[in-house]
């Protein structure tokens, strides 16, 4: 028998270690009248507060596939503050891994790092987990999806009050519909008239095992029937670059009908580049880049890794040491990782020595290590994710709308995204956004025997990767106000000379042997626009990606699909509209 997992955050415990498989199935899934109640749903959404080792869910995930058709689908939100690593999981739960049917394992091995965020899991076609790795007060006032069923999972009241706050409350009454259900294993005053005043007729009823009492509760008032999107099937998507491969690939995967349409080669612009490197935009604050780079973070690792298994994208995960060469640095460095939300073994700020510990060469400067970041050929991940759509070699400058339907080249689909980088501003629908070109040089150089011993990316304004078989690249100029195709020998010492100021022994003797110019797009607010066109039925965009486009673009195409298919919500309401293409719109 496992131990009792046990929280010291509030001084107790997650569930009892004999009993807790049953009291969950009891308290969750029979108390709120489940299965009864997803039977004839094509699809069902819980939203539980308190993840913790996601036995819950667990029950949830079997109990839906063991009693439903494979045509329906269960989409679990879950609040998590204090998220317990996959080791903490397996000790707690592997003694009823025999219960699940695999599950625990399949769970365990899809867990997302512990980076503050919301994170989608599509663990089955039936199943999809969002895991809200954030305080419940700061995340649900963010969530828009309708709820069919509430797990009330916190801590007791009295020792977690934050758990059952007015904010809380209120926000589970706005996301009820009539019929909605909850079930909690308190029977607490406060958390019964808290639901009542959110719309829930609430009664107590046996509670489990020697427990008294428990609380459940319907919404009763009646609410408008929600709109059902007819899912487009043939899609046409402009431009291929990774931001057009990485969607083409999550629409294929859904079964969509994707043409890719590209007017020079896959790769042909910012993202032929040999190498490039998976990492969040670092802010001091969490904010709303924050909610849009961690989990495009971990989505891009995790569909990258994914990737790799069966491709040679020359993935290494090698991680990155980001130094803190400046004030400006150090400051915004110490800040993102008191805020960002993410476990220290995922981002934590080391002395100059474990630095060149890591490193492999001596780093005089203390350091933001965040081991988690990959590195890989954009331009190969690019070619493999568009594999699977249609490829059509044609430069395409305008698009028609015809009734419900658009004409791309003559043909018709029943939806068009926009991924050509700065080129989507010829056409009329998007003319107006307000997005620049940004050139960047990379540069190609025979490393030294002393560099050869370098063993993970270094990133300082500039950035210098692992070097493989006696080259490394390292980069990147950023010019907006330059407009050349060629490479500029000047942009190479320039790269050179970024790394000589943190690093003058690394840079020492190296020689450009090759580079590569290219333009990213960026909008004037540095963030990407992905969405749909406003006013326009099925015209949507992904561009603006940046200098972050390998994440961006990944978590772009997740994002878009869901929208697309009539999925649930994957990213938080003030991100979808930090992102939004009608940001500008005045
Ligand atoms: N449902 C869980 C399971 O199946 O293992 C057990 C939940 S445990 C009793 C309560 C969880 O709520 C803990 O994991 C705790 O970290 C989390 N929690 C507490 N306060 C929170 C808050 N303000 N926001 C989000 N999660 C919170």
């Amino acid at each position: 028998m496992s131990e009792t997992p046990y929280s010291d955050h509030f001084d107790d415990i997650y569930f009892a270690v004999e009993d807790g498989l049953t009291e969950s199935k009891y308290v969750f899934l029979e108390k709120n009248n489940l299965p009864e109640g997803w039977q004839g749903k094509d699809k069902f959404v819980i939203a539980e507060t308190g993840f913790g080792t996601g036995l819950n869910f667990l029950c949830a995930w079997t109990a839906f596939e063991e009693t439903t058709n494979p045509a329906q689908h269960l989409h679990y939100y879950s609040f998590e503050k204090y998220p317990l690593s996959k080791d903490d999981i397996q000790k707690y739960l592997a003694h009823w891994s025999g219960e699940f049917g695999g599950r625990l394992e399949r769970l365990i091995a899809e867990y997302p790092l512990r980076i503050g965020g919301w994170h989608t899991l599509r663990l089955t076609p039936q199943v999809t987990l969002t895991v809200i790795f954030d305080d419940v007060n700061r995340a649900i006032p963010q969530l828009e999806t309708p709820v069919n069923c509430w797990f009330l999972d916190g801590h007791a009241p009295s020792k977690n009050p934050d758990m059952w706050s007015e904010t809380v409350f209120q926000h589970i009454g706005r996301l009820s519909r009539e019929g909605t259900r909850f079930a909690t294993f308190t029977s607490a005053g406060i958390v019964r008239r808290g639901l009542q005043a959110a719309g829930f007729t609430v009664s107590k009823t046996k509670g489990f095992g020697t427990k008294k009492e428990m609380s459940i509760g319907i919404f009763e008032q009646s609410t408008r029937p929600s709109y059902q999107k007819q899912r487009p099937q043939k899609i046409a998507i402009i431009g291929g670059g990774i931001a057009g491969a990485a969607m083409s690939d999550s629409l294929v995967q859904r079964g969509c009908d994707v043409m890719l349409f590209e007017k020079s080669g896959l790769a042909s612009g910012g993202s032929g580049n040999e190498r490039g490197l998976c990492n969040p935009r670092i802010s001091a604050h969490r904010g709303n880049e924050a909610d849009f780079y961690s989990p495009a973070f971990l989505a891009a690792t995790r569909r990258l890794k994914t990737l790799s298994k069966g491709h040679d994208i020359q993935l290494r995960a090698s991680g990155s040491l980001h130094l803190l060469s400046d004030e400006a640095k150090a400051k915004r460095y110490q800040s993102f990782v008191e805020h960002w939300g993410w476990h220290s073994d995922h981002a934590r700020i080391i002395s100059a020595a474990e630095s060149t510990e890591i490193a492999g060469v001596p780093i005089t400067q203390d350091s933001l290590y965040m081991p988690d970041s990959i590195m890989l050929s954009p331009r190969k991940a690019t070619e493999y994710l568009a594999q699977s759509a249609t490829l059509i070699l044609k430069d395409i400058q305008s698009i028609q709308q015809v009734g419900e339907k658009w004409h791309v080249d003559g043909i018709e689909f029943d939806g068009v995204i926009l991924c050509g980088g700065y080129d989507v501003i010829q056409f009329k629908e998007t003319r107006d956004l307000p997005l620049e070109k940004v050139r960047g040089q990379v540069t190609k150089v025979k490393t030294s025997a002393f560099f050869n011993q370098l063993k993970t990316n270094l990133c300082y304004g500039g950035y210098a990767s692992v070097p493989d078989n006696g080259e490394t690249i390292i980069g990147s100029t950023f010019q907006k106000w330059l407009d050349e195709e060629n490479l500029l020998p000047e942009d190479d010492e320039d790269n050179i000379s970024k790394l000589r100021e943190v690093a003058p022994h690394l840079a020492e003797g190296l020689v450009a042997i090759g580079g590569r110019a290219s333009f990213r797009c960026a909008a004037k607010d540095r963030a990407p626009v992905i969405g749909q066109i406003k006013d326009c039925h099925n015209l949507y965009i992904s561009t603006a990606h940046g200098s972050h486009g390998i994440i961006s673009s990944i978590m772009a195409a997740e994002f878009l699909t869901a929208k697309i298919c009539g999925e649930h919500q994957i990213l938080p309401t003030s991100t979808e509209k930090f992102i939004s293409p009608s940001r500008f719109k005045k």
